[in-house]
């Protein structure tokens, strides 16, 4: 789907994987202008094909758009693009219980721009591949290690849009985090380089004598669509859950931490390293509440259980 500045995206068309054409001043390619999403279709076990909560990616990806001073798809073009995606590769939906097709909604600017400036034009395109777990752990617990030289996001920055360099400023970190044998880096905040705010691709939950708290969405972490189902689940189940200021300390001192996110799902910490501290959570395995939250997670996205919250949508 093409649109150019000013105006509104017009019907797409299905097309085969493969490259696509840009021109080398592309806005994308010299000034990073580019927005992502990321959701999964499930199978559920009678053969129905399941998203959860897409309208949610399609409203993040408008703010996102605001931000980045591009146009976006309506969020009814985005639901239909998806929709037209998803079925055309069915095929590729695992089996109930055995993965999922991740989705991939990529907003551009496809336009030429010398100068500094917001492209001309604009390309919308969704493809989807089937994935497994994010983790090479599963659901066994992740080791990470927090980043105290790199920040991933500053206030005032981009860090709670989906923008394509948030990635970009994470890959140091990460690749020389997975070097030395951790899953991934948890960072902090840019100003104080104590509040935790998020790992590379996930949310942040800590769990104290059965309270859980996440770190406030201020502009500088993404808006988990994750997170915040994980927040009204918690509390459907009677926890106390709280949204503010995480300090490193309170995730060292915490009884259990685990991430959230649509490629993670509900992923368990097992340690945490710290300058030169080392801190394992329990004994080292899935925390119970990490458990409890992750089986009612993915029992309500594929369809296992009824869906009180009509979060989820179904194609077929
Ligand atoms: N933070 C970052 C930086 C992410 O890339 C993601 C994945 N989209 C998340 C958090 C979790 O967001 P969601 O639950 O919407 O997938």
């Amino acid at each position: 789907m093409k649109c150019c500045q000013g105006d509104t995206f017009s019907d797409g068309e299905l097309q085969r994987f493969g490259n696509i054409e840009l021109s080398p001043s592309a806005g994308i390619l010299n000034y990073g202008q580019g927005l992502f999403e990321g959701l999964k279709a499930y199978r559920k076990q009678d053969g129905s094909i399941l998203l959860f909560r897409p309208e949610e990616n399609a409203l993040r990806l408008r703010s996102g758009a605001e931000r980045l001073c591009m146009p976006s798809p309506t969020i009814e073009q985005f639901l239909e693009a998806v929709k037209y995606t998803v079925l055309a590769n069915e095929r590729w939906i695992p089996p109930a219980g055995k993965g999922s097709l991740y989705i991939r909604p990529l907003l551009i600017g496809s336009g030429s721009v010398l100068g500094v400036a917001p492209a001309p034009e604009f390309t919308f395109l969704v493809y989807a591949s089937p994935v497994g777990n994010y983790f090479k752990e599963g659901l066994s617990p992740i080791n990470l290690i927090v980043e105290t030289n790199m920040h991933r996001a500053s206030p005032g920055g981009t860090g709670g849009v989906k923008t394509v360099g948030n990635y970009a400023a994470v890959l140091k970190a990460q690749t020389e985090a997975k070097s030395k044998g951790y899953s991934d880096v948890l960072y902090l905040d840019s100003v104080h380089n104590k509040y935790v705010e998020e790992v590379s691709s996930c949310n942040v939950f800590v769990v104290k004598q059965n309270k859980i708290c996440t770190p406030a969405i201020k502009g500088t972490i993404l808006p988990g669509i994750t997170r915040k189902s994980i927040i009204d689940i918690a509390r459907g189940l009677g926890f106390q859950v709280e949204e503010g200021a995480v300090t490193v300390d309170e995730l060292l001192e915490a009884d259990e931490v685990f991430c959230t996110g649509t490629a993670v799902v509900v992923s368990p910490v097992g340690s945490i390293t710290y300058l030169d501290q080392r801190v394992t959570y329990g004994k080292g395995g899935t925390g119970p509440v990490a458990q409890q939250l992750y089986s009612a997670l993915t029992s309500l996205q594929m369809g296992v259980t009824g869906d009180k919250m009509d979060w989820i949508v179904r194609l077929n």
